[in-house]
């Protein structure tokens, strides 16, 4: 065998994949809508309609047909339409009205309710949050449910599904049990006869969403159970709102955060696991659309555009025109991801499991061009893993690590607070590689590439590939077929990805994401050198050579 890539040939000139989903010139006011009903299986964009939007925007035929046009001009094919939030509930002739009207104009229409606001307020932390021991304030969660049961068939909830509440009836409450237990204990409890039967006695076909927020490490601590409640629900949705990534007030989040959660609750929901869900807040047209990115990369099957009102303000209008761009390319990036396996370095993070010194540390460890394959438990048949401190909650941790590092010398990476580990094992180990951790897992940021490289070099290996970038350049593995490689750096990227064997690199096609990237195949070696403009995406289409 042979490689058969001609020496050198320098070009930005892109393979075109004749599979790919169909974006034929469908020009004129409904190209994207009608791409969006092509693509509607492979992959959908929604939008909600808060139920203080649903009274401001959808009480007027007017306002109807305006929302309408705004989906359609968007490629959203489902609309989520609110009964409930902060308080208020919607009148039911509107919400009635409004989802038929968005069906008779082709548009799914599912219900939502935000549990803020609803009752007893919770003593600690934010002033909507509630109290759900108090027993008015369940009654209220239910005849909520009921409301809206009446009207849809399907409800999805809003990620403030949790109590932070320390009343003296909490306590009470709590007894022994740590505020992690109790609160879990609550809400899976509340949840199953407050919410899930409660709504399935007005509406035997009601099926309810569980969405969950994006901050996964803290889920336990408010009473988010990822494991019962995603067994006890009948859909899972998730918080892909990474936002501003270097901004304080907005938590300065990796991008790559909305593909770890994506893919880590999927591998925990499998198929009840629907969309991702982001906002323009704190955004710029340019970092808006990396979470819809994101999104797609962690084989979402649908992604919800927070929230109507928000999105006709100035910022949100914006980030919309921006994303109108790339809706045809992301329809061809969600049909080249879908039900490809990912393939990479084993990241498990346990349910539940605290993350000590290391908060959303995958997400970070993501940004350094490791290519993660997020897991709720740890796989002792691992090619290559990366540990943090979560770990240390899987009580297989040990035997794991035996098996992978030891028996089958596959390469491991661990953060220097696991570092002790070193001096507990019977000699040195070469495919045991350590990951310096400072005050903030951010800080890995810094890293350079001569820092990083050996670290990727070793880890890869189990899949041949060798892969070469600066930190906040990202590397996504799916079935050794695909590869997607992901600039989030505000200055160019130079790469170098190499993949061992006989295999053709051939780029895919994704204008706008990839305008301005150049690359040269290198001969002999199935290696491609690239670069990257700031914020750009790259996809490689792998073929085994047949000769
Ligand atoms: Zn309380």
């Amino acid at each position: 065998m042979r490689i058969r890539l001609s020496a050198i040939a320098l070009t930005s000139v892109f393979f075109s994949l004749a599979c790919s989903v169909s974006l034929e010139a469908s020009t004129g006011q409904d190209a994207l809508w009608n791409l969006a009903l092509k693509n509607k299986d492979t992959f959908r964009f929604s939008t909600l309609f808060t139920a203080q939007d649903v009274r401001r925007h959808l009480s007027s035929d007017e306002g109807l047909d305006k929302a309408v046009r705004w989906c359609k001009d968007t490629a959203v094919t489902k609309a989520f339409i609110e009964s409930f939030r902060g308080g208020y509930r919607a009148e039911r002739k509107t919400l009635e009205n409004a989802r038929d009207r968005f069906r008779k104009a082709g548009i799914a229409a599912s219900g939502c309710i935000t549990t803020t606001t609803l009752g007893k307020k919770s003593v600690k932390g934010w002033d909507s949050i509630c109290c759900y021991t108090d027993i008015p304030t369940q009654e209220r969660l239910q005849s909520e449910f009921e409301f809206a049961a009446s009207m849809f068939d399907e409800i999805m909830i809003d990620d403030f599904l949790f109590t932070d509440c320390q009343c003296q009836e909490c306590q009470k409450a709590r007894g022994s049990r740590s505020w992690a237990d109790f609160r879990c204990d609550l809400m899976v409890d509340v949840s199953r006869k407050r919410i899930l039967a409660a709504a399935k006695k007005v509406n035997p076909k009601a099926k309810i969403i569980i969405k969950y927020p994006q901050w996964y490490d803290k889920f336990h601590e408010r009473g988010y159970d990822v494991v019962r409640q995603t067994k006890d629900f009948d859909l899972i949705w998730v918080g892909t709102e990474s936002r501003d990534p270097d901004s304080q007030r907005w938590g300065r989040k990796a991008q790559y955060e909305s593909y770890f959660i994506m893919q880590w609750l999927g591998s925990i929901g499998k198929g009840k696991t629907g969309g991702g869900w982001f906002d323009p807040y704190g955004t710029t047209p340019a970092t808006y659309v990396e979470q819809a990115r994101q999104t797609v990369l962690g084989q979402a099957k649908n992604a919800l555009l927070f929230c109507y009102g928000s999105l006709q303000q100035r910022g949100g209008a914006a980030d919309v025109a921006h994303l109108r761009k790339e809706i045809p390319a992301l329809f061809r990036l969600a049909a080249l991801v879908r039900e490809k396996p990912i393939v990479g370095i084993h990241a498990p993070k346990p349910p539940n499991s605290p993350p000590k010194e290391e908060p959303y540390i995958f997400d970070f460890v993501g940004m350094l061009g490791l290519p993660l394959v997020p897991s709720a438990e740890i796989d002792p048949g691992a090619r290559a893993a990366f540990f943090s401190q979560h770990a240390l909650a899987d009580l297989e941790f040990g035997d794991a690590l035996e098996k992978i590092l030891i028996r089958e010398g596959r390469p491991v990476l661990i953060t220097s607070h696991l570092g002790y580990i070193k001096g507990m094992l019977p000699q040195q180990l070469k495919n045991l590689h350590i990951l310096k951790v400072g005050n903030e897992p951010r800080d890995l940021y810094k890293m350079t590439r001569e820092q990083l490289d050996p670290i990727r070099k070793a880890l890869l290996a189990p899949f041949r590939i060798e892969f070469s970038a600066p930190s906040r350049v990202a590397l996504y593995l799916y079935a050794n077929t695909l590869v997607v490689i992901e600039n989030f750096n505000d200055t160019p990227a130079e790469v170098t990805f190499a993949k061992k064997g006989p295999y053709i690199i051939s780029p895919v096609s994704l204008t706008p994401m990839d305008d301005g990237v150049s690359y040269q195949k290198v001969a002999g070696a199935g290696t491609l050198r690239a670069t990257l403009p700031p914020r750009s995406l790259l996809a490689l289409i792998l073929q085994t050579e047949l000769r």
